[in-house]
């Protein structure tokens, strides 16, 4: 691994919402890069829009991230050698920035009303310009400024763009050349004082001395905007790095709601583990090799570069993420596993908050029969529920296709009365006993077993059946085999042959 100790980068989420899962892997990418040249990793909040951020979207986007193990060594709450890391608490810094930019004529106040504006961007469209704003405010006197102020007029400020292209040499997506005529006077400081996005970034991407700026292409338009700012305060800019947009179909279109959760947070309470997920994102954009899938963080910091991401943009694929879920799930051992799903159970409402060590052995036992079916965390209940309570119902499919014919009655008694005669209620002895009354019938087994699944699970799929009785214990699995007797007696299910 190289270490180059100067390597300084930083994730700058806007506090407008919930950790996106793009944004989570602008996170990791820029973490990933920090780690391995042992560099620097930076949380830095950009909450210039005082309307849109809330401090729960914050909170949220703290949580999201420690969840998923990116951890920032400088940064919001925790601070370091140039906080505050906060935008809004960075006020001071930005005017001095400002008047900096006016002091050498590179920045100017507009006194243009919104009517003058729209004015201006109607004539622009008319003349099919990409130049909305003219210049008009370019050139004022100290007079016109007085005229303007005496008028009541509120001031903008505007950065003024030179008169040449601007180039960006991105690390993943090569030069862009930005002509003249797709640049214009981009205001920089709102009318009520507020400087605006572009000025604050790249702003603060100096003060804290920021080497590469790792962020999503939807960010490239910014760019050109912010090294006309870098180079009017004569600073060097950081170098920059587009990450490929992370997409929600092969068709091109970005990643929305419609195509499937996009919060970090919501795969959180959907059952998927942090390891699946970091996984899952480092494939969005980065690879190693055609066939490598897999890579635990140690690979991923060892192997992490820029130069091996891609250009065009990934789909966001939730049939592989189930697939990486499943297997970092897996790789848990039983104890881990177990605890993982605890929450699960609490939540849906089988479990109770405080847990027995006697109970815990019983839920290990559990997770175990239950094997490789887990997709997500959440699935435990899908495949367990029946363990922890007797209310459920039978599904009216499996009850028309399992007891309607031959005579489940008949076989269900026969295995109950089996099960009754066990007087040491232990797997081998069951599985020998059953299978002995199995073997003297006349009928398919699965006529005998899908019934009896159906008795003890209320559905048709799931552990492995012997391990079910066992689990449940010889009462509970008679009670549920006599209570589907009943029912089938007094629906008259089973008797329609
Ligand atoms: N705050 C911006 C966003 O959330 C990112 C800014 C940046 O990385 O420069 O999209």
């Amino acid at each position: 691994m190289e270490t180059n100790s100067s390597v300084r980068v930083r994730f700058a989420p806007s506090p407008t919402g919930f950790l996106h899962v793009g944004g989570a892997r602008t996170a990791l990418f820029n973490w990933l890069f920090a780690r391995h040249h042992g560099g620097i990793y930076i949380l830095r909040i950009d909450d210039t829009d005082e309307q849109r951020s809330t401090q729960e979207s914050m909170q949220q986007i703290y949580d999201s991230l420690r969840w998923l193990g990116l951890d920032w060594d400088e940064g919001a709450i925790i601070g370091g050698d140039y906080q505050p890391y906060v935008q809004s608490e960075r006020g001071e810094i930005y005017q001095r920035y400002i008047q900096k930019l006016l002091d050498s004529g590179d920045a100017y106040h507009c006194y243009c009303t919104q009517e003058e504006l729209s004015q201006m961007r109607e004539q622009a469209r008319a003349e099919n310009s990409n130049q909305s704003y003219n210049g008009k405010c370019r050139n004022l006197t100290v007079e016109d400024h007085r005229k303007f102020e005496a008028e009541g007029r509120k001031s903008t400020v505007r950065i003024r763009v030179p008169n040449q292209p601007v180039v960006v040499q991105d690390l993943i997506l090569g030069e862009t050349k930005v002509g003249p005529s797709s640049l214009q006077d981009e205001v920089i400081v709102k009318s009520n004082g507020m400087p605006l996005y572009n000025l604050t970034s790249i702003v603060d991407d100096i003060e804290m001395q920021i080497t590469h700026v790792i962020r999503g292409a939807d960010h490239l338009n910014n760019t050109s905007k912010q090294m006309i700012i870098a180079n009017a305060l004569g600073t060097e800019p950081p170098q920059f790095a587009h990450l490929p947009m992370v997409l929600g179909s092969s068709k091109g279109e970005k990643l929305s709601k419609r195509h499937g959760a996009t919060s970090v947070d919501q795969y959180r309470k959907d059952g998927f583990i942090p390891e699946a997920l970091v996984n899952f994102l480092v494939r969005l954009g980065w690879s190693l090799d055609d066939k490598t899938e897999i890579f635990s963080i140690d690979d991923m910091i060892d192997n992490f570069s820029l130069d091996r991401i891609g250009k065009s943009g990934s789909v966001f694929d939730v049939k592989r993420l189930e697939w990486l879920n499943n297997h970092y799930i897996l790789k848990l051992n039983l104890a881990e596993r177990t605890s993982a799903l605890i929450p699960f159970l609490q939540r849906d409402g089988l479990l109770e908050d405080k847990i027995a060590d006697e109970e815990l052995s019983w839920l290990e036992k559990i997770v175990e029969s239950v094997g490789d079916r887990l997709t997500t965390l959440a699935d435990i209940t899908t495949y367990a529920r029946f363990f922890f309570t007797d209310d459920f119902d039978y599904h009216p499919k499996d009850v028309k296709k399992w007891l309607t014919k031959g005579d489940p009655v008949t076989v269900l008694s026969g295995v109950r009365d089996t099960l009754l005669d066990i007087e040491n209620f232990e797997s081998e002895t069951v599985g020998t006993k059953v299978k002995a009354y199995l073997d003297g019938l006349e009928v398919k087994r699965i006529q005998v077993m899908q019934p009896l699944r159906l008795a003890l699970s209320g559905q048709t799929f799931g552990p492995d059946l012997f391990a079910i009785i066992i689990l449940l214990g010889q009462e509970k699995t008679i009670s549920r085999i006599n209570r589907l007797i009943d029912y089938i007696s007094t629906t008259g299910e089973g008797r329609v042959s």
